[in-house]
């Protein structure tokens, strides 16, 4: 049986660029509650400057409070050596670090260019192998980006041998702005096949158009075992105008349940972690399967869903 291993990235890249106070308890426990769920990693904020991205300012307290689950991973984004230390310093079990595949969205996102991106990397990957914690390296707009539209697969390739031969323990190919269909990620899996083995190969979707299923499927079925998801489909980029939603984590355990692909996720513990989290928000999230959950009153916990949705009715 293919098996699969999905990261909730919701708490990070979810939560990131939500435009109001998010409290620190909510947080705690999203992150809590898909690791009970059986979520294997977990990325639980990010350790960048606070006025850039004043949403994460909490990720030390998150992950100080978090109650860890043993045999979970509880990861965080960092951007510079700075980012990296500090993160260590809240035992985070594996960083994040990311560049881009378009010259301009990185130029936009992190005011430096590929290059310089990559050299910044070179430190934290120093440092994170001396304490033997793995990295992870994001290549964003890996599929398009708002200024440049389409990137070959072949730039997609080469920088993704240069963040393995950095050092990086597994390449995370990122459709940033959710323009790639499934021949796309055909075509960059051909691509990258040569440079990245499969089992250090991630793929993360976004649903802006309606084809991060497709691709996860895809993906899949490409030899991709490791997927990232944000429960209830959270998520956007401030930068990437109209890129909202991740691949919904509920979209793509149904997917898989259906189609013979174990996760070792439970669907119904995703989905109340989601309702839980909606209700704090205090709008519907985007994932289609939670919708269909909630209607059907199969989810506990409190829920924006269920007030305006009618729910139950169509049961
Ligand atoms: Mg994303």
């Amino acid at each position: 049986m293919t098996a699969i291993r999905v990261c909730d990235v919701g708490p990070r890249d979810g939560l990131q660029n939500e435009p109001g106070e998010v409290p620190v308890e909510a947080k705690i426990a999203l992150v809590e509650a898909l690791a009970e769920a059986g979520v294997p990693e977990v990325e639980v904020g990010s350790f960048v400057d606070p006025r850039r991205v004043p949403r994460m300012a909490d990720t030390p307290e998150v992950f100080r409070r978090v109650r860890r689950r043993s045999g979970t991973v509880y990861s965080a984004l960092v951007p510079n050596l700075r980012g990296a230390e500090a993160a260590l310093e809240s035992s985070a079990d594996k960083l994040a670090v990311f560049a881009s595949a378009s010259e301009s969205f990185s130029r936009r996102n992190v005011n430096a260019s590929i290059a310089e991106t990559l050299a910044r990397f070179a430190p934290v990957m120093e440092l994170a192998s001396s304490r033997r914690v793995p990295v992870r390296a994001y290549l964003s707009c890996a599929f398009g980006c708002p200024d440049e539209g389409a990137i070959s697969p072949s730039v997609v390739a080469r920088l993704s041998g240069e963040l393995l031969s950095m050092g990086a323990a597994e390449v995370d190919v990122s459709d940033t702005i959710g323009v790639a269909v499934p021949r796309d990620v055909e075509a960059v899996l051909d691509a990258i096949g040569p440079v990245v083995p499969r089992e250090r190969t991630v793929m993360h979707f976004h649903d802006t158009r309606g084809t991060a299923v497709a691709n996860a499927w895809t993906a899949i079925r490409g030899g991709v075992t490791i997927l990232d998801a944000c429960c209830g489909g959270l998520g956007g980029c401030p930068f990437a105008p109209g890129a909202t939603g991740n691949l919904a984590t509920e979209d793509l355990l149904y997917l898989c349940e259906r189609s013979g692909v174990s996760t070792g996720v439970r669907l119904d513990g995703v989905a109340a972690a989601a309702s839980a989290i909606s209700a704090v928000l205090g709008r519907r999230l985007p994932s289609r399967v939670l919708a269909a959950i909630v209607a059907a009153g199969d989810c506990g916990g409190p829920s924006v869903h269920r007030q305006d949705s009618g729910a139950g009715s169509s049961r």
